[in-house]
């Protein structure tokens, strides 16, 4: 389930496999992945092109082809890119696949079809027009600025903090370490915290995504006592031994540690 960190793997990924490459043909397998654009209009924008740059805005990758505007990728639930050499078969569930011309391709993947792939001419205006808040790690969101987006929220903080349109990036699976870092129960209402939570909540995912951006989001490569390669039912907490549980917030299955995590009223 690609998040802030997953996204920052993709990133440096095409970037180191795709930049600056000629793009002679693209191929749309299932049209369903695309958002707002056709097949040929996609194709249209690319061709003849390269990708020069990339970006990124919270669970959003954007691949710049020159002038034209930018590709959009996201990448939903089951996402990712797949760089693979002239003659070699494409990925299983490749949706859109790019070929360049020195002969080797670039997919996106996606079993579930639940991300999109899209074009557009104003990266600013389109975060903007999907209601994207400031992204988790951009420079720009400081611990006041945090605090003044937090403030007045009600509701699990769990869902505050996946919430896109406040500050982007942070989803099911990372809510869950930054909440048990910060000693948070994910069903907290975010009204009753108070500064020091705040800035703690602040100071925890702003770490968090960084260690797990560094990896590209392999939970194997994690520091020791992180939450996640324990995130499931009846596993022993890092912090404490005791038994991780499971809960439902807003339709979304957590995990936490009973313990580690008191729910405050
Ligand atoms: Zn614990």
């Amino acid at each position: 389930m690609p998040e802030l960190p997953d996204v920052v793997g993709f990133q440096r990924y095409l970037g180191s496999t795709s930049l600056h490459q000629k793009i002679v043909r693209t191929k749309v397998s299932d049209r369903r992945i695309l958002d707002g654009i056709s097949a040929q209009q996609l194709s249209r924008h690319l061709a003849g092109r390269a990708f020069d740059e990339t970006a990124r805005h919270g669970k959003y990758l954007f691949a710049r082809a020159g002038d034209e505007g930018w590709l959009v990728l996201h990448f939903g639930m089951t996402g990712s890119l797949g760089y693979y050499a002239r003659g070699r078969r494409a990925p299983e569930y490749a949706r859109v696949t790019l070929d360049f011309a020195n002969g080797n391709h670039l997919a996106y993947v996606n079993k579930r079809m639940l991300g999109r792939v899209g074009f557009v001419l104003d990266l600013v205006a389109y975060v903007e027009a999907q209601g994207l808040g400031v992204d988790a790690l951009s420079r720009r969101l400081s611990g006041r600025m945090f605090a003044r987006l937090m403030a007045g929220r009600t509701g699990p903080v769990k869902a505050r903090l996946m919430d896109q349109s406040l500050v982007a990036g942070v989803g099911n699976i990372y809510s869950d370490e930054i909440l048990f870092q910060a000693r948070l129960h994910p069903a907290t209402d975010a009204s009753v915290l108070n500064y020091g939570d705040i800035k703690r909540l602040y100071r925890v995912m702003r770490r968090v995504l960084r260690v797990a951006a560094d990896k590209g989001g392999d939970i194997d490569k994690f520091p020791r006592g992180y939450f996640l390669p324990r995130r499931e039912k009846g596993a022993p907490c890092p912090g404490c031994g005791g038994q991780v549980e499971r809960i439902v917030v807003v339709g979304r299955s957590g995990y936490f540690c009973p313990q580690c995590q008191k729910r405050k009223q």
